[in-house]
Order: structure tokens, then C-alpha cells, then sequence
């Protein structure tokens, strides 16, 4: 299965996918976590990303369009995928289509985490704590919340137009919305 799970900062999309692909058996695909670990490991594209990342701005689309082609070609994605953080503007989601398109594989499922403003202030600051991210100070989330509606909310309408859309509640313990999560997935036929 083919999904896609969108979701503001600190909506817990990133919890989730890794959870989700526990049980679905499929790799899962974190932009982000490509990002970081470019970063530490000091390559030319790591340090340039790091530049943006720490200001909450977005990395350039063909970059990420380049560095999802090149993921999506790997064998480990022949049953499928669940990315997590791309697509995040109408751009790249529009190039993702045409990549799927060449493969006969389109995307079947975008999910959206749906989250209160207020929450995903307090889950930021504890995840500033336990992960140390460099992009989780206040200010910087504040500059990716704008971002993120300015240029992610409309790649949700993006799949809501073509009728792949769910929308699910993200506040409750993890469990609670992973199991929301895989009840959407069977009622869609998604997963059986
Ligand atoms: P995430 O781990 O998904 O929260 O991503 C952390 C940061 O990496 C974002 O705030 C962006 O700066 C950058 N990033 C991750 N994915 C993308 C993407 N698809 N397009 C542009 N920037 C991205």
C-alpha cells in the first residue's frame, strides 16, 4: 500500500508512521529524518539543508524531488511506502504523481493529522527536551506553523480534490490514534 501522512509540526505524523508501519509491513520514508541524518553525517547537501531546516523554512523542491526519486527506486519499496513529510507543497506533490505515474503505482491513501494549535505548542517543548532537534525552538516552530499553512495545508486539499483525503483526529494517547488510524485504512479497504 501507497500512503501518505501529512500532519502540521508536532501533530505526532512522525509517531505514528513509525508505529503504523509496524503493522502494515512497508518502509517507512521521513524527509526529515533523510535530512538530519545528511546533516550529521556532514554531506554538502546535509550542511545546505541544516542551513534552512533551522530556520523552519522549506529545502527547495527539486532537491526533495531528487532525494524521493532516488528512495522510491530502492527494491524495499515494491509493496509499498508510507512518507512521511513529502509531500509538503502542491509542487512536489504534483511531482510525486508523475514519478507514481511512470510506475503504475499512484498514491491510494493521504492521511492528515488533525491537531489544536495549543497541543502542538506543549508536544514540541517536550520533544525539544527528549530529542534535542535543532529546529524545535519556539521560534522556529512558530516560523514552520505559518509555513506549513501557507504551503502544506493546500497539498491536503490537493488529495481531498482527487478524493484521497482522510482527516483524523490526533489528540489522545498514541494507541489511540494509531488504532484510529488502521480503522480508516480497513474502511477505505487500504489495508484488509
Ligand atoms: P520533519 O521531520 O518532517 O518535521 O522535517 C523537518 C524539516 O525538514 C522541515 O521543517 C523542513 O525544513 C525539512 N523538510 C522535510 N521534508 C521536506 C520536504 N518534503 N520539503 C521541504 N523541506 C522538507
Amino acid at each position: 500500500m501507497r500512503i501518505v501522512i501529512l500532519g502540521p509540526p508536532g501533530s505526532g505524523k512522525g509517531t505514528q508512521a513509525a508505529m503504523l508501519v509496524e503493522e502494515l509491513g512497508v518502509p517507512h520514508i521521513s524527509t526529515g529524518a533523510l535530512l538530519r541524518n545528511a546533516a550529521k553525517r556532514g554531506t554538502a547537501l546535509g550542511l545546505q539543508a541544516k542551513a534552512i531546516t533551522d530556520k523552519g523554512e522549506l529545502v527547495p523542491d527539486d532537491i526533495m524531488s531528487d532525494m524521493i526519486e532516488e528512495r522510491l527506486s530502492r527494491v524495499d519499496v515494491a509493496n509499498g511506502f508510507l512518507l512521511d513529510g513529502y509531500p509538503r507543497t502542491v509542487t512536489q506533490a504534483k511531482s510525486l504523481d508523475a514519478m507514481l505515474a511512470r510506475l503504475g503505482k499512484p498514491v491510494q491513501e493521504a492521511l492528515h493529522i488533525d491537531v489544536d494549535p495549543e497541543l502542538i505548542i506543549k508536544r514540541i517543548a517536550k520533544r525539544a527536551k527528549e530529542e534535542g532537534r535543532s529546529d524545535d525552538t519556539v521560534e522556529t516552530v512558530r516560523n514552520r506553523m505559518r509555513v506549513y499553512a501557507e504551503q502544506t495545508a493546500p497539498v491536503a486539499d490537493y488529495y481531498e480534490n482527487q478524493g484521497l483525503l482522510t482527516r483524523v483526529l490526533g489528540d489522545g494517547n498514541k494507541e489511540e490514534i494509531l488504532q484510529r488510524i488502521l480503522s480508516v485504512l480497513k474502511v477505505n479497504a487500504t489495508i484488509d
